[in-house]
């Protein structure tokens, strides 16, 4: 008679649960049977797509087919979202009407972009999203005289989409940019200094700012400002942050810390047995949110898998503690900033980092695949990037432009270069 495995559920297979997968994968877990669940087909690395509206990636150059990837890492891929979760006889509902029970589970599903209701546009969530953004533009470039474009929302993926437009079409005249924030100014968790930096570069490319408005209404090309004025925008981008998954957005509080309460080994308080890891997770660090990026995210998966083998094993659990990193924030081929606490760099040589860790992250991914396999895409990928980055960085950034570009924008504490040189170091030598 063949021992009964453990079952252990994955919801949402990117960077969180892949983490976690191939944490419980590492003993090769041959007393559980693991199941990831998506609806979608692909592995994205989110990180990079916005370089698809530049036409510096494409869809693929940032995929990696998920049922492969799954099943390389010994377990079993299911295509499908849930519905919904009884942490009392712990069963989940997919959207195909089947279920499925579980010993333990982690939720990895990541967050819904948000968009008003009927609000006409966009969202800038996945690699299908902006690839179509991407079209749209191309098509109404190419059949009017002027093309509006509107982003939404000032922070990290609104930015990085102005400057992936910037890197395309700065010498097109006929596409005209605008960003719109509720705040007072640009990257609002990030110093002052980037914001002021990008806002200049903005100024000097002709894209107009506005800023303490939020957009009330959307409808026939038409955006309404709380402040009565109407803007025309024939392609409107939102990237105006996130929420919960529809099963998850139970209750009324406010905000998803009151929501989904999660103790420090990242266990669900009323659900024993459901762990959370990755964008999803309302984890408070230092008295904030912890940031939403890809990192966190992995080292979330990494320990939320941890605790559910020692609590299936009847081991104590780990917390999980993170430590700071450095953040990154492309400008298009204009500038890239790197932000450790209070030290801030920048200079246009620091796309090379964003790229090397793409391309270093999407070859550990892919660890577990044939090495023909591995060599196939990796090669293609760095094919890619020579054609589509490296080589019109290469003209375009004369040693003038690159040294008036690269500065220190603002000098940090020793720790704040330590965390830098660890967070580098990590990366390396894992
Ligand atoms: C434009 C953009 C730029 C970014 N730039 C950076 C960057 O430079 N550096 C960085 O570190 N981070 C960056 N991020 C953030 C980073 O992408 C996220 O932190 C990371 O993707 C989080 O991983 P995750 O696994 O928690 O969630 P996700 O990557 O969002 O994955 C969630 C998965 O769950 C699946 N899912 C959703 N609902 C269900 C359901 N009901 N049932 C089953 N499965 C479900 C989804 O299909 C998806 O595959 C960026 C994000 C964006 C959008």
């Amino acid at each position: 008679m063949g021992i009964q495995k453990h079952k252990v559920v994955i919801i949402g297979g990117n960077f969180a649960g892949i983490s976690a997968l191939k944490e419980l994968n590492r003993k090769h877990s041959k007393d559980l049977d693991i199941t990831v669940i998506d609806p979608e087909p692909h592995f994205t690395w989110t990180p990079n797509i916005h370089e698809i509206l530049s036409g510096t990636k494409d869809e693929e150059s940032v995929e990696i087919t998920r049922e492969k990837l799954v099943s390389s890492l010994g377990a079993n891929f299911l295509k499908g979202a849930v519905k919904a979760l009884d942490s009392i006889s712990k069963t989940l509902l997919l959207n195909d009407g089947d279920s499925l029970s579980y010993d333990a589970c982690i939720l990895c599903c990541g967050n819904k972009a948000l968009k008003p209701d009927n609000a006409q546009g966009f969202t800038f969530k996945n690699a299908a999203d902006v690839a179509l953004i991407k079209q749209s533009l191309d098509e109404q470039l190419a059949s009017k005289d002027r093309v509006a474009v509107t982003i939404i929302g000032g922070g990290f993926s609104g930015v990085e989409a102005l400057g992936e437009l910037l890197r395309h079409y700065k010498h097109n005249r006929n596409i005209e940019l605008t960003l719109i924030d509720s705040g007072s100014r640009l990257l609002k968790s990030q110093p002052t200094v980037v914001a002021t930096d990008i806002s200049q570069l903005c100024e000097e490319y002709g894209v107009e700012l506005i800023f303490e408005q939020r957009v009330q209404n959307s409808t026939n090309n038409t955006l309404t400002l709380t402040n009565g004025t109407h803007l025309h925008s024939d392609i409107t981008i939102w990237t105006v942050g996130s929420t919960l998954p529809d099963f998850l957005n139970r209750g009324s509080a406010p905000s998803m810390e009151e929501r989904i309460n999660i103790d420090g080994t990242l266990q669900l308080t009323d659900s024993t047995g459901v762990f959370i890891a990755g964008d999803v997770a309302p984890f408070l660090w230092e008295n904030h949110l912890l940031p939403k990026q890809s990192y966190y995210a992995q080292d979330m998966g990494q320990i939320a898998a941890h605790n559910v083998r020692c609590l299936l094993e009847n081991h104590p659990l780990a917390t999980f503690k993170p430590s700071p990193k450095p953040v990154l924030i492309a400008f298009g081929d204009l500038n890239t900033y790197m932000v450790s606490g209070n030290l801030v760099l920048a200079s246009p040589s620091l796309a090379a980092t964003k790229e090397a860790l793409y391309q270093l992250g999407m070859f550990k991914l892919m660890a577990s695949f044939p090495l023909h396999m591995r060599k196939k895409a990796a090669l293609s990928r760095l094919l890619n990037s020579t054609k589509t980055l490296l080589i019109p960085q290469l003209n375009l950034s004369l040693p003038s432009k690159l040294l008036l570009r690269s500065r220190i924008l603002q000098r940090g504490k020793l720790k704040d270069l330590n965390a830098l040189i660890r967070s580098a170091y990590a990366t390396l030598f894992p």
